[in-house]
């Protein structure tokens, strides 16, 4: 489904902007915590974020404190934990949780099985759990099967694949229903959604962005039903700093303010 052809102009006065984070804004690194985003695209953002009146947001499986740290001093609406945390434009937080005898019992077993396996390590996400493997590439198989036992006995949970990690999260949450969220809010409502991510994890906030006749692009290879391509995180980069300066200087003749504009 995805299109060679370039990314369609668009305005960003009446888009919504959706951007996932690692693999997207920011390149993959061996541990999550050494990832950042560049300094120029958080600036970028802001403009953004400024132009679009305030309707940008973060979609990603990182918890909303670790998307704060790393797009500093943006800090507007978000999700995080692919959706079960989301901070709306007004600042109010909604969640999704776990019950907590669930989660006591994940936390003890899933750290347990993962713990055989070298390389591997379980992340307690507070409402999703991720089995890593970047490091133990040849264990996918054996993340899996501890994963889809748990899946199994709680309907409570949904597993989430993505790229060297298999995750145990609410079955109620995706991108999608996150990004229906917000588009049913202001400042996104009525705006033309538009969605970049690089993984499995945001195939779900395509489809939905597609359902409402949005711009989906996905960042690198692999199956998708996105409509458009951008190779790499440099090629996002690229695309957003060259949207940012094209409308900045159109906000700027239009508002006669360049305060307005980080
Ligand atoms: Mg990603």
């Amino acid at each position: 489904m995805t299109q060679n052809c370039s990314i369609p102009p668009i305005l960003l006065t009446n888009t919504a902007c959706f951007f996932d984070v690692d693999g997207t804004l920011a390149k993959i690194k061996m541990r999550p915590e050494w990832v950042m985003i560049p300094k120029d695209i958080k600036q970028a953002l802001c403009t953004l974020s400024v132009i679009t009146n305030g309707a940008l947001a973060l979609i990603s499986g990182r918890p909303i404190v670790e998307l704060d740290n790393l797009s500093a001093p943006l800090c507007g609406p978000v999700a995080g934990i692919h959706g079960a945390e989301r901070r709306d434009a007004q600042g109010k937080l909604h969640y999704v949780i776990l019950p907590m005898n669930i989660k006591t019992v994940l936390r003890q077993e899933l750290k347990k099985s993962v713990s055989v396996f070298s390389g591997c390590h379980m992340e307690d996400k507070g409402e999703a759990f991720a089995l890593h493997y970047r490091q133990g590439k040849n264990y996918h198989k054996q993340m899996l099967a501890i994963a889809e036992e748990q899946v199994k006995r709680y309907p409570e949970l949904a597993l989430q694949l993505g790229k060297y990690v298999v995750e145990l999260k609410p079955a109620s949450v995706n991108k999608g229903v996150a990004i229906s969220n917000f588009m049913q809010e202001t400042p996104f409502i009525g705006r033309i959604p538009l969605f970049i991510g690089d993984d499995l994890t945001d195939e779900a906030g395509f489809k939905e962005i597609n359902r409402l006749q949005g711009i989906t692009i996905k960042v690198g290879p692999g199956n998708t039903v996105a409509r458009y391509h951008l190779n790499d995180v440099e090629h996002v980069h690229k695309w957003i700093l060259s949207i940012a300066k094209q409308h900045k200087k159109h906000f700027i003749k239009t508002k006669h303010s360049v305060l307005e504009v980080v």
